[in-house]
């Protein structure tokens, strides 16, 4: 049976609305109090599988290599390439079953690989070699050109022929639960004549994918369709964490820099990009017809949901302050991974690509609250007297993402990040 097959079952009960059944089998690293190493595991249903202890065991073998998952990241396994992605998972799967015997009537191993999933400390899943962010939501940048330039410029004229992207930062990537220090910078007013170092006072999310990249690229090698979703391992939620009022007087001429460099979040687990599979829609149909080397034939997008919510100290519960879904997103990530390589740079095991900010058609689809919020000049109701232009300290935002099918979901946990005062 195919480890996406809906009527696959694990011997261990997993409720049809967790995240985690046995058709996802996402990675992550993760380390419990009474064992302290840094491991790799896969989320299913309420527990976490100690990939380390299965391989330990001879469950799980590799040609020509061990101890593969006794390790603090997922990038020595990632750089086996696809095809051992792909029995891996099938491995899994197999040991994961109802009907199969090697985990299930191993009592002593089952206990010890086992881990209930609130045991464990979810760390960095991998290393982070390089970190880009796109800008691909046809939406998003419709929205934030509006505000910044009017109506009649709102797309650049080079929008609809590139993914247009910048390089970030790999330093400040962090894992849910990380909290985020609200940054300082150049501040200057539209009316005030010179700038000022100060706290952000427009603080921002950004709700995003992040793609994790999991083989290399050669540099002066382009890529094709295929080459480019074959090196993509697997996806992550994404929150690329940004200062308006830094970016807005620091953008102009090479875009964004210390706005966004002071921390971006992604959820521990990677979810493959195999899972998926059965979630493939088209995106939207892009006019002009992009130039050849950014021509696809898949459909690429995928259909996974979006919500994100958000809760402040004076709140008694979350409010839930956008729903959105990946499917939107003009350039594809494949397209994204293409024009990246293309003009030769090398692509690297543990790369990090953001999807761009991902914002639906309708105003309740939005996904930072510069859009929500247009600007500050439509404050967020959160009920109970709350409201909300920006961010501001002790604010936690969580963002949620799953791709639903008949009986079972596949999703992706969440990526929490709470506001610390400015030093
Ligand atoms: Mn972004």
């Amino acid at each position: 049976m195919h480890p996406n097959d809906p009527k696959l079952r694990s011997f261990i009960g997993v409720d049809p609305s967790s995240d985690f059944p046995i058709q996802n089998l996402p990675y992550g690293v993760f380390f419990t109090p009474d064992q302290p190493d840094l491991r790799v595991g896969v989320a299913i249903g309420d527990f976490v599988l100690d990939l380390a202890a299965l391989e330990a065991a001879g469950l799980i073998r590799f040609e020509n290599a061990t101890g593969i998952f006794a390790r603090p990241s997922l990038n020595a396994f990632m750089a086996l390439g696809p095809q051992v992605w792909t029995k891996t998972r099938a491995r899994i799967s197999e040991l994961l079953r109802h009907d199969h015997h090697e985990l299930r009537d191993n009592k002593e191993l089952r206990n010890r690989a086992l881990v209930p999933r609130n045991f464990a400390q979810m760390h960095m899943p991998f290393e982070v070699d390089g970190f880009t962010d796109f800008y691909s939501s046809k939406e998003h940048a419709t929205n934030v050109g509006i505000m910044f330039r009017g109506k009649d410029n709102a797309l650049m004229p080079n929008w609809l022929s590139i993914p247009i992207g910048y390089n970030g930062r790999a330093s400040t990537v962090v894992v849910s639960g990380t909290p985020i220090r609200r940054p300082r910078g150049q501040l200057k007013p539209p009316t005030a004549d010179m700038p000022v170092f100060g706290p952000c006072k427009r603080l921002d999310f950004e709700l995003e994918m992040g793609v994790v990249i999991g083989q290399a690229s050669a540099m002066g090698d382009m890529l094709t369709e295929k080459q480019a979703e074959e090196m993509i391992f697997g996806f992550t939620l994404l929150n690329d964490w940004s200062a308006r009022d830094i970016q807005a007087w620091e953008y102009v001429p090479l875009g964004p820099f210390q706005a966004k460099a002071f921390g971006t979040s992604i959820s521990p687990w990677v979810v493959t990009r195999e899972a998926l599979e059965p979630f493939r829609v088209k995106g939207p149909a892009q006019e002009p017809t992009p130039l050849p080397y950014l021509q696809q034939k898949g459909a690429n997008n995928y259909d996974l949901r979006l919500e994100v919510d958000l809760k402040t100290e004076k709140l008694q519960k979350p409010a839930v302050i956008t729903r959105t879904n990946f499917k939107y997103m003009y350039w594809s990530s494949v397209q994204q991974l293409a024009h990246h390589a293309s003009s030769g740079c090398a692509m690297n095991v543990g790369d990090l690509l953001g999807s761009g900010t991902i914002s639906g058609p309708e105003k309740s689809e939005r996904g930072s609250m510069l859009e929500l919020s247009w600007g500050g000049a439509e404050p967020l109701d959160l009920g109970g007297g709350v409201t909300r232009s920006f961010l501001e300290d002790g604010d936690s935002l969580t963002i949620r993402g799953w791709c639903q099918r008949d009986g079972y979901r596949v999703g992706f946990g969440e990526v929490e990040g709470t506001i610390l005062p400015a030093l």
